[in-house]
């Protein structure tokens, strides 16, 4: 296969190049860099510079390469960033994969895989069906959501095959350690308490414990990067053998507190724990039902808490000194 990914020098895009590249796969990157890293590409994959809401810019890249399916992680992804910015949230995730699905559609190519989030089930707490009613309560989550729903009126009118992922809590780097999330780019819980072990910060800070879960803190799913680029992997091999649009979540379909994973954190090295208000917009409890996944992707994730939470360490010591 010929695989486009779209935000390939990205956390996530990265690691699906990594693991499309173990899989024998032939990569295109389109990235624009906004929020990618040259050096995060991988040096067998064939890297265009460009803007996927800049219609010639993708084109140029389908002129010049026989795609066969796309996937697609240039997304915008801070969500009281997205809060404050609707507008540039709307332009670039919404117009970007409408650019994308425009110039597919031109050139033919109609297989898509694409990358959502738990963010579209809003408030819902507890555990995850893809079929339960989508309620974003943040605009990342609507232009997740609205780009859901364009996909698939276009593969009704135009005949595409998508495969949607829905994304639950992603931490952790190839065991490479090559590629992983940057410095710059934390703002979730499992960096956040590494950085807080490897002296970085002091403490870390948990957001309420008075919600209705086992210990008061917040209940998450947690998932490793690459059991996550593996799935596309496999994603992408389902639709070039001809299989039917699906919408899928990734998670493991276990939860753990935040006290949970800051115990997981400091049995690695100590870590100083202060508890603080709760955050705004955050559900007691978001866990994945990864039933979909395994029945027809046959996917499961090999990696559980106490990896993913090596794997994030491994990495952020060996960027720290950077
Ligand atoms: N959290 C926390 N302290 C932090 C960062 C996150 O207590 O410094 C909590 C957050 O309130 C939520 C959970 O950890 O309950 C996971 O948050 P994260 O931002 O990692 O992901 P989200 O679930 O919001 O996508």
């Amino acid at each position: 296969m010929k695989v486009l990914v779209v935000g390939g020098a990205g956390y996530i895009g990265s690691h699906t190049v990594y693991e499309l590249i173990k899989d024998n796969q032939e990569v295109i990157i389109l990235d624009n860099l906004s929020s990618g890293y040259k050096e995060l590409v991988h040096p067998k994959a064939k890297f265009y510079l460009g803007d996927i809401k800049v219609k010639s810019d993708v084109e140029n890249v389908f002129k010049q390469e026989k795609i066969d399916v796309v996937m697609h992680f240039a997304a915008k992804l801070i969500v009281p960033e997205s809060v404050k910015e609707p507008l540039a949230y709307y332009y670039n995730n919404v117009e970007g994969v409408r650019v994308l699905l425009e110039v597919m559609n031109e050139h033919n190519v109609k297989k898509f895989v694409f990358s959502s989030t738990a963010a579209v089930y809003g408030e819902a707490s507890g555990v995850c069906q893809e079929d339960m009613i989508t309620k974003p309560i943040n605009p990342y989550g609507e232009t997740k959501l609205a780009c859901e729903r364009m996909i698939s009126w276009v593969a009704n009118a135009h005949d595409f095959k998508f495969v949607i992922f829905r994304y639950f809590n992603v931490a952790g780097a190839d065991e490479s350690l090559k590629i992983g999330l940057m410095k710059d780019q934390l703002t979730h819980l499992i960096p956040l308490a590494i950085q807080g072990i490897i002296g970085i910060r002091d403490h870390l800070t948990i957001y309420g414990n008075d919600y209705p879960t086992k210990d008061g803190t917040c209940v998450r799913d947690y998932i490793h990067v690459s059991d996550l680029a593996s799935a596309h992997v496999l994603g992408a091999h389902y639709l070039f053998e001809g299989g039917k649009s699906e919408t899928i979540n990734l998670g493991s379909s276990q939860g753990f507190t935040v006290l949970e994973v800051a115990q997981a954190v400091n049995e690695i090295a100590p870590l100083k724990v202060v508890i603080g208000p709760r955050r705004d917009g955050d559900p007691a409890e978001l866990i994945a039902s990864n039933e979909k996944a395994q029945r027809i992707l046959k996917w499961v994730p090999k990696y559980e808490l106490k990896d993913i939470v090596l794997s994030d360490y491994n990495y952020r010591k060996k960027i720290s000194n950077r």
